[in-house]
């Protein structure tokens, strides 16, 4: 049977590309976000059947843990996980509401590190599996405006590095990938032509350039506990 893959976040831009992607490459891909409607979305323009979309919000444990559930019941192991669903509340640190701290660290680092605990034992099962977490650019070098969001990113480096060290007796690899300015609903309010003369490469990533670096993570079988930056060179400059 065909490999199994979860994506997190698989009705956005990343997740999307990842999703497609991934079912061109043969997989069936279980597509996860808050919205059924989103998810369904993406999986009707996928290539290739027995794909599922799932409603979930990955902040809530029980809601991951039911998911989860039914995701093997229906369709068996899992051999990858990608975790792409994330949020961000741009603002300077003084002005951010608690609130918008709980959302960001319960969305973008606790629900990553509740899928993959979700999702492990199933893991252990299938030969190869790997996870791919999406950190940032941003979690690794920081950026005005971006002090929550960039915390729980950072965490997602010392969290990935873990896991990888806990379950490489199982030939689980676990890797995290950073994006830089991808376009997608994320970005969209962002104006490209000032961003982009940061980026040495001049462009904004495709979501596409991010899924290629995803299924190379995932396909490799030597590579874990690493951290890939896809940012066009954003970092060397920042
Ligand atoms: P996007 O287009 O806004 O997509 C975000 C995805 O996350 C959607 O599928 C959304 O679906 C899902 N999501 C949000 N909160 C969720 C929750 N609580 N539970 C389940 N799903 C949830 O963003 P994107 O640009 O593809 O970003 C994907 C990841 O890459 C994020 O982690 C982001 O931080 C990271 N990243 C993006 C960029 C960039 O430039 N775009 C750069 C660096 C890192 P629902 O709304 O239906 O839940």
């Amino acid at each position: 049977m065909s490999r199994l893959a979860v994506v997190c976040g698989g009705s956005g831009g990343i997740g999307r590309a990842v999703s497609r992607l991934l079912a061109e490459n043969g997989c069936r891909v279980a597509v996860v976000s808050r919205s059924t409607d989103a998810a369904r979305c993406t999986v009707a323009s996928l290539p290739g059947a027995d794909h599922g979309a799932f409603s979930c919000d990955i902040s809530k444990e029980h809601e991951v843990h039911k998911t989860f559930e039914t995701i093997q019941t229906t369709y068996g192991n899992i051999s990858y996980l990608v975790n792409a669903a994330g949020i961000n509340r741009d603002s300077l640190l003084l002005r951010t509401k608690a609130e918008d701290m709980v959302a960001l660290l319960h969305t973008n680092l606790l629900g990553t590190v509740l899928t993959c605990r979700a999702a492990l034992r199933s893991m252990m099962h299938t030969h190869g599996a790997a996870i791919v977490n999406i950190g940032s650019v941003v979690g690794l070098k920081g950026n005005v405006g971006q002090c929550v969001y960039s915390a729980s990113k950072a965490a997602l480096e010392g969290f990935t590095r873990s896991l990888a060290k806990e379950v490489a007796s199982r030939n689980i690899k676990v890797n995290l990938l950073a994006p830089g300015f991808i376009r997608t609903d994320m970005t969209a309010g962002l104006k490209e032509a000032e961003v982009v003369r940061a980026i040495p490469l001049r462009r904004f990533g495709e979501p596409e350039d991010v899924a290629k670096a995803v299924l190379f993570l995932l396909e490799s079988s030597y590579i874990t506990g690493q951290v890939l930056v896809v940012d066009g060179g954003l970092q060397l400059a920042m």
